[in-house]
């Protein structure tokens, strides 16, 4: 068991870590509290008797359907309701239990009501374990943007318990593996990790490992730059053109398209002469282990979504997180037409490949 703390100049974070936390520090975060409970349905049905016996207790229950779907206005001003009804106070806690759905929707709640009440984040998928758990942002979608109506708010407590992953179908630990591959592009060390585990990237023993590695990584970034002014834009590796990507084609996960994106970032790194290409290979043939990178005949049309993404910062210029070399990422700011003849290059490249 680890424990990793995020300090902002408000608050402190705390993330408890490994095998077994679950049952150790639950109880003693939540004695004596009352506590309101969000879970969505697959969780409540896969979980329930812990539900019943270990949360239900202490407060209310709310249960949200399971999916991206349920990242809405509506969905947010039902549990906003139920929170009122039930009566909850300035001090009660909400904790969210669920993937990064559910901890999205639950922190942007948490940071609403009464302006601010105190969040616990039980991550149950490997996405939200290694990734969206820790941090503090929160967002629902709107008008068919996502994530982007939200707030930075830091839960008290993260409670990373690896116990969740057994129950998760083999499509959602490589969506997590998506985000890890990505902080191999942030982090030297976590980079020589996964290219000594390329075989056995999914197995339960090397994701307990790596995902404490991704944690302290993020959790170094947040404290030093929660508000994404400059370091923490770095955890957007992949994120522009796969957000792009997800919009658009939107059929696989959006680790997979953190990959996709990452792939195809790559690629425009290597062409500006930004990062050198033998790192370039090392990254690419991670990326490939886990996901297969489709050659898009339209990627130009998915990637004028990119334009929408909050990420970017106007007057038409695209912004990009780039690896530099093993433990060095840097933005890259390219004007749209630009970044769209760099994309459709690839793709073609590509296709080339697979003839
Ligand atoms: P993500 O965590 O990938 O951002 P979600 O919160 O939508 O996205 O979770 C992905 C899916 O996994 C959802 O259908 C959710 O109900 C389900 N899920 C969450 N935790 C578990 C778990 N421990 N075992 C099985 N399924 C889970
Ligand atoms: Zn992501």
């Amino acid at each position: 068991m680890k424990e990793i703390d995020i300090n902002t100049p408000s608050v402190t974070s705390k993330i408890h870590c490994g095998e077994g936390v679950l049952d150790k520090v639950l109880p003693k975060v939540l004695s004596g509290r009352h506590i309101f409970t969000i879970t969505d349905s697959n969780v409540n049905r896969l979980y329930g008797e812990f539900i019943a016996q270990k949360l239900a207790p202490h407060g209310e229950v709310h249960v949200i359907p399971a999916g991206e779907k349920s990242k809405n206005y509506t969905c947010l001003a039902r549990i906003l309701k139920h929170m009122l009804h039930s009566g909850l106070k300035r001090c009660d806690t909400v904790v969210a239990l669920g993937g990064g759905v559910v901890g999205d929707i639950a922190g942007l709640a948490a940071s609403l009501y009464m302006r601010g009440v105190h969040l616990v984040q039980v991550p149950t998928t490997l996405l939200a374990q290694v990734d969206s758990s820790v941090g503090g942002k929160t967002a629902i979608d709107f008008c068919g943007v996502k994530n982007i109506v939200g707030t930075f708010y830091q839960p008290e407590t993260v409670i990373v318990d690896p116990l969740f992953l057994s129950t998760l179908p083999a499509r959602e630990i490589r969506c997590g593996l998506g985000e890890i591959i990505k902080y191999g592009g942030l982090s030297a060390s976590i980079l020589e990790k996964l290219e000594k585990n390329t075989k056995n990237l999914s197995s339960e023993i090397f994701l307990k490992d790596i995902t404490y590695d991704c944690i302290s990584h993020k959790a170094d970034v947040v404290t030093r730059d929660e508000r994404e002014s400059g370091l923490r834009k770095t955890l957007n590796l992949g994120h522009t053109t796969g957000h792009a990507f997800e919009l658009y084609y939107k059929r696989k996960s959006h680790g997979e398209y953190v990959l996709i994106g990452m792939y195809y970032e790559l690629f425009i790194a290597v062409e500006r002469g930004i990062c050198p290409p033998e790192y370039a290979k090392r990254l690419l043939s991670l990326i490939k282990r886990v996901v297969s990178v489709p050659a898009y005949a339209d990627a130009d049309r998915a990637c004028a979504a990119a334009a929408y993404d909050k990420k970017n910062v106007g007057g038409g210029e695209i912004s990009i997180i780039v690896p530099v070399c093993p433990g060095k990422a840097a933005e890259l700011r390219l004007g749209a037409d630009e970044y769209s003849a760099l994309i459709m290059q690839c793709a073609r490249s590509l296709a080339e490949e697979k003839q």
